[in-house]
């Protein structure tokens, strides 16, 4: 199955250049560069902040040590803009290999979280 490199269409066999781009099919079509990048190294969570504000001052904790991470907001399974970002849970993701660093950074906020309503 053919596929337009530009648009990135779906063509049938017989066909060899795509009516649109005007451009020869190719077999396969080529990993975009951004999630090639994504895939190199999985993300791994490190901790569960109790609301954003609190995800974000961990993230500039990390960010001088460094160490680039990702927040997820928890409710509703989706990303922050869904819901009020301050009583939202926020998962803390950071790449595998930056985890036991950012574990060691992040080890003293974690333990006074502990006695909240984790
Ligand atoms: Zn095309």
């Amino acid at each position: 199955m053919p596929f337009c490199p530009e648009c990135r269409d779906k063509f049938e066999d017989r066909i060899e250049v795509c009516p649109d781009c005007k451009v020869t099919l190719v077999k396969k079509l080529p990993t975009p560069p951004e999630e090639g990048r994504k895939t190199d190294q999985p993300l791994v969570r490190i901790a569960i902040a109790p609301n954003e504000p609190i995800a974000k001052m961990w993230a500039g904790v990390l960010d001088e040590y460094d160490i680039r991470c990702l927040l997820k907001g928890i409710q509703l399974g989706g990303w922050a803009a869904y819901a009020p970002a301050f009583e939202m849970r926020h998962d803390i993701y950071v790449l595998e290999s930056e985890v036991d660093t950012a574990k060691e950074v992040l080890a003293p906020f974690l333990v006074d979280q502990e006695g909240g309503k984790f």
